[in-house]
């Protein structure tokens, strides 16, 4: 049986480290802040905001939440970013995807200000990553590398298999990865939709990373003996026993991998705690550059 990589506990480090570089920011007379602008009514996307309004909360971290209707039009969003841009209490602007289909999302992510774009998603903020210079990195990418950093995992020299290419996930995760850097010099494959043979790419990896966005796709025969697998992934499936009458699962079946892998990432109870800490680790980090500036 694998050993289980607990991200709640890896967050719950990150957390802590955050609270002191906020108290820190304190005694210089800054309160970090973060805004997060929530269009429409998705129910799983009101739940992302309400768990990162949470953490602001519990890391002393100022959060204001802009609940827009879905009927809000790009211009009228785009006036609400402009006004955050301008606002001294904020120091990171979050926008929650996906947005309502009227909207175009290039346009929007385009308007944050980079030095505020905390999800790391503006053209400045991932062409910097591409350069290895980043300072503002995916909080969902950042926070698989923290969990192989604080897990002891050696990346440097591993073949590291990357399904999925997203701007989110997948992509700034395959750019960390391979980088000359602490946290990289892995030797990455990135694999998709349009992949042949997936099974025999994925069955090479040291390091397996699933973020696909596809219940349980990954399975033991796609797995090397003893690899490692990160599972980003969360999908909802139908459950009737469940209370809310669905679950959780990723997009590794957690059952028959965990029979073959070396270590492996929870879901729930994996990435997904990551991703909120480092969302609050680049709220403080954009706080503290602004004071560098
Ligand atoms: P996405 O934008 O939909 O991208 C999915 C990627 O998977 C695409 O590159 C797609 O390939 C690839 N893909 C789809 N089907 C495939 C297949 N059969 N074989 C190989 N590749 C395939 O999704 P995302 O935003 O990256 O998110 C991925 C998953 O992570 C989702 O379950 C999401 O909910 C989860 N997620 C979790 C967190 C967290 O905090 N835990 C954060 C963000 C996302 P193409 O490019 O060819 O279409």
């Amino acid at each position: 049986m694998a050993q289980l990589i607990d991200g709640v506990k890896i967050a719950e480090e990150v957390r802590q480290q955050v609270c002191l570089d906020v108290k820190k920011l304190k005694e210089r007379g800054v309160v970090p802040g973060l805004a997060a602008i929530l269009v429409g009514d998705d129910p799983a996307s009101a739940v992302y905001v309400r768990n990162k309004a949470r953490a602001c909360e519990a890391a002393s971290i100022f959060s204001q939440v802009y609940h827009l209707s879905f009927h809000t039009n790009e211009s009228e969003l785009l006036d609400q970013i402009h006004v955050l841009n301008q606002d001294a209490r904020i120091h990171g602007i979050l926008v929650q995807l996906p947005l309502p289909e009227h909207i175009n999302e290039d346009r929007i992510l385009d308007a944050i200000s980079p030095h505020k774009d905390v999800d790391g998603l503006t053209p400045v903020n991932q062409g910097m990553l591409q350069q290895g210079r980043a300072s503002l990195v995916p909080c969902t990418p950042l926070g698989v590398c923290e969990l192989l950093k604080r897990s002891g995992i050696i990346v440097e020299g591993k073949h590291v298999v990357v399904v999925g290419r997203s701007r989110l996930v997948g992509m700034p995760l395959a750019t960390l990865l391979a980088q000359k850097s602490a946290m990289g010099n892995a030797t990455v494959t990135i694999c998709h939709s349009k992949s042949k043979n997936l099974a025999e790419i994925t069955r090479q990896a040291d390091i397996l990373i699933a973020a696909i966005g596809k219940p349980q796709y990954i399975d033991a025969v796609m797995i090397k003996n003893n690899a490692i697998v990160i599972d980003v992934g969360v999908n909802r499936v139908d459950d009737s026993s469940a209370p809310r009458g669905y679950r959780l699962v990723g997009d590794v079946d957690f059952d028959g991998v965990k029979d073959v892998a070396q270590m492996i990432t929870p879901v729930p109870g994996g990435v997904g705690p990551m991703t909120i800490a480092m969302l609050l680790h680049n709220t403080v980090l954009a706080a503290q550059n602004l004071l560098r500036q």
